[in-house]
């Protein structure tokens, strides 16, 4: 049954870890993601989106299996005597100090608010009690548990923090994650990402002004972490701060119907407006059919004659794109840079962006994006066109390749700059290092 990529697709699960009972479900997943692509007008048997539904489907699954993992499974069998540890001397832990500390675990959850995935650094701070300790491996397997499902910082990080009290039974425990959001279009209370520090205790770790956080703050501190900035972000998804339009009721179903199939119940206070959110995002990358970008009469202007000719060049022009593969967000910068004759005005940064926005907000995949903005500027000023995406794919997260951060940078060269080593590097010198744009 199936093409050769379905098989291909199937070979490369982790079959160990996924069992069928393990399993969400995913054939109602990919219908509700047909109603989604049909919903944006796109045609689902196009090359690029065949096998979307059942990619993202998968990524899902694999995205939500906290939901079928239990705690007493994970640490059950993990503690282990230590006799070092006597209970009756003073000091934390019985006597030795005891704190031990788990730092920058990386994991990825799905924002409860919008299903948008969003990425934490966890870093767990306990102290042992009762002779027993337990094996260190085991405490980020449990903060994942909690980690891969439908999430906001503060319960995953209260959630992640009374299991392993309640499993481990220790002096005490401490969890502070540090949560990274993608920023939404039309956000303007945010720049960039959304970050929040977050912490959780309990045991000798209830109260926030003991000393024993002011230990544990001073281990994590050459981390960049400041015990000033916990704090509570009320609403830190973007989507709550954007406006709701009207959507099709069958997309709004279809949403529902993602949340139910992952063990969810969409009826719940914080789900009820999930679906509708996530189309805000959603809804951005809209199928337009190949409208011109509104050029300003800008071709008429561009001289054809002799003369001297400069590198002109617009850096750091944020976009947002889907990608098509994975129903996922990338996010991140372009710089474009073009030669014209000196005389001629240069292309306004606000076209620029225009044609950006518009190429875009569609289901995308970055390496076409660059090619498709080089040719429509090539065609405003004569051909001579270099242009860089550097992008965070959130999809790294369903491919299996957990680095939320890393980024990916694609370059299209057209005319003079192809030949000119010179002007390539002139211009890719310009760029500056980019940091903003990153979710690290
Ligand atoms: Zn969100
Ligand atoms: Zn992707």
């Amino acid at each position: 049954m199936g093409s050769f990529g379905e098989m291909h697709a199937n070979l490369v699960t982790r079959s160990d870890e996924v069992s069928i009972e393990k399993e969400c479900n995913r054939s109602a997943i990919e219908f509700a993601v047909k109603d989604l692509l049909l919903g944006l007008g796109e045609d689902i048997n196009r090359e690029g989106i065949r096998k979307t539904p059942f990619r993202v489907a998968k990524a899902f699954s694999e995205g939500t299996r906290g939901y079928r993992q239990n705690v007493k499974d994970i640490i059950e069998g993990a503690l282990f005597p230590e006799s070092g540890l006597d209970t009756n001397k003073n000091g934390h832990g019985g006597g030795v100090g005891g704190l031990v500390i788990v730092r920058d675990i990386d994991l990825y959850s799905y924002c409860e608010s919008c299903l948008l995935p969003f990425q934490i650094k966890c870093h767990i701070g306990y102290v042992p009690s009762s002779q027993r300790v337990v094996g260190l491996s085991k405490l980020p397997r449990v903060a994942e548990a909690f980690a891969k499902r439908l999430q906001e910082p503060q319960r995953l990080a209260d959630e992640i923090c009374s299991s392993l009290h309640q499993e481990i039974r220790p002096e005490g425990v401490a969890i502070i994650l540090q949560c990274t959001h993608i920023p939404f279009p039309r956000d303007s209370n945010h720049k960039g990402w959304v970050k929040i520090l977050v912490s959780s205790g309990l045991g000798v770790f209830e109260n926030k002004n003991d000393e024993i956080w002011s230990d544990l703050f001073s281990l994590l501190k050459f981390r960049g972490i400041d015990k000033d900035k916990v704090g509570v972000l009320k609403c830190w998804c973007p989507s709550s701060k954007i406006e709701a339009s009207d959507y099709s009721p069958i997309m709004v179903n279809a949403v529902s119907s993602i949340i139910k199939s992952l063990g969810e119940d969409p009826r719940r206070k914080e789900l009820v407006e999930t679906p509708s959110r996530f189309l805000k995002w959603l809804m951005n990358f809209q199928c337009v059919s190949n409208i011109d970008v509104e050029m300003n009469g800008y071709g008429d202007s561009f001289c054809n004659t002799n003369g001297e000719v400069k590198i002109y060049s617009e850096v750091s022009i944020p976009f947002w794109s889907q990608c098509e593969h994975h129903l996922l967000p990338f996010y991140g910068v372009v710089h474009i840079g073009y030669f014209l004759l000196e005389r001629c005005d240069p292309v306004g940064k606000s076209l620029l962006q225009s044609i950006v926005h518009f190429y875009g907000f569609k289901l995308q995949v970055q390496e076409r994006l660059t090619k498709q903005i080089a040719e429509t500027v090539s065609q405003l000023v004569g051909g001579n066109v270099i242009v860089v995406v550097e992008a965070s794919h959130t999809c790294m997260i369903s491919r299996g390749i957990e680095k939320f951060g890393s980024n990916t940078a694609t370059i299209a060269v057209l005319g003079s700059f192809s030949t000119d080593l010179e002007a390539r590097t002139k211009f890719l010198e310009s760029i500056p290092s980019a940091t903003s744009f990153e979710g690290n």
